[in-house]
């Protein structure tokens, strides 16, 4: 059961699927049924059809988030989008770090620092995402990775600047591979993260930041992760493009609920 000063939230990463039809036709799936969410609903589509989407979402209560951006505002970056020109398109909200990022594309904790930083000045609610491999976990390093990455990506700021930063811990053997993390996993993990943050900030920061969970969660796991203490939401991949398992997601039923 998620502290009550820590608003649950519901995040469905899109990755790259969905033309504009697809992306209007899924979104106003959500709208239509959404009703009035008691928790925070947040929706990232490829960059392609943020517009789309933060249009359809005007009087709705679901934010916009993109997947990514780069650090800098604007300039000769191919390829790449700004937190500023997101800003500009609507969105709320950015995920940062992502492994498949990380893995994919270069994005180390250095990388997801400065994206951070960035994503800060533009008033963008930072959704970073961190979580160790398969590998890593069998080997006992998984204390030691995710303590690597909250540092890497955290430090260097006032605690007063962090405030709005949610952290997502997505195992990365967990995503998209249908293996969850048991809520025994997630809380263990949740709550050693909480405690690296306390480490670097204090308590109060802490206590107040958002820890998602990610990595296979579906509308029949949902409400077991989500009864765990340190568990304040969900980051969402595949079941986030079908509407009625995501909003299932959304209004999942944990002790907090009753
Ligand atoms: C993700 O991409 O962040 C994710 C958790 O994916 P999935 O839910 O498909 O495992």
């Amino acid at each position: 059961m998620t502290a009550p000063h820590r608003r649950p939230l519901i995040a469905g990463n899109w990755k790259m699927n969905g033309t504009l039809k697809e992306a209007a036709d899924l979104v106003n799936a959500l709208v239509k049924d959404l009703g009035s969410p008691s928790h925070e609903v947040i929706v990232a589509p490829p960059f392609t059809a943020l517009t789309v989407v933060g249009e359809l979402l005007k009087k709705s209560p679901i934010k916009l988030s993109a997947q990514d951006m780069h650090w800098e505002n604007s300039g000769a970056f191919t390829g790449e989008v700004s937190g500023a020109m997101l800003k500009d398109a609507g969105c709320h909200a950015v995920i940062l770090g992502h492994s498949e990022r990380r893995r994919m594309f270069g994005d180390t904790d250095g990388v997801v620092q400065k994206k951070l930083k960035a994503a800060l000045a533009q008033k963008l609610v930072p959704i970073v995402c961190i979580g160790e491999t398969l590998e890593e976990r069998e080997s006992q390093r998984t204390f030691k990775v995710l303590e690597t990455q909250v540092k890497g990506a955290l430090t260097g700021f006032a605690p007063s600047d962090l405030s709005t930063v949610v952290l997502a811990y997505e195992p990365v053997w967990a995503i998209g591979t249908g293996k969850t993390a048991t809520p025994d996993q997630a809380q263990e993990a949740h709550l050693f993260v909480r405690k690296q943050v306390a480490g670097l900030y204090g308590d109060a920061l802490a206590q107040g930041m958002r820890i998602l969970y990610g990595g296979s969660v579906t509308p029949e796991n949902v409400d077991t992760l989500m009864a765990q203490p340190d568990v304040d939401g969900a980051l969402v991949g595949g079941a986030s493009l079908k509407p009625i398992g995501f909003l299932r997601i959304v209004n999942f039923k944990s002790p907090a609920a009753h």
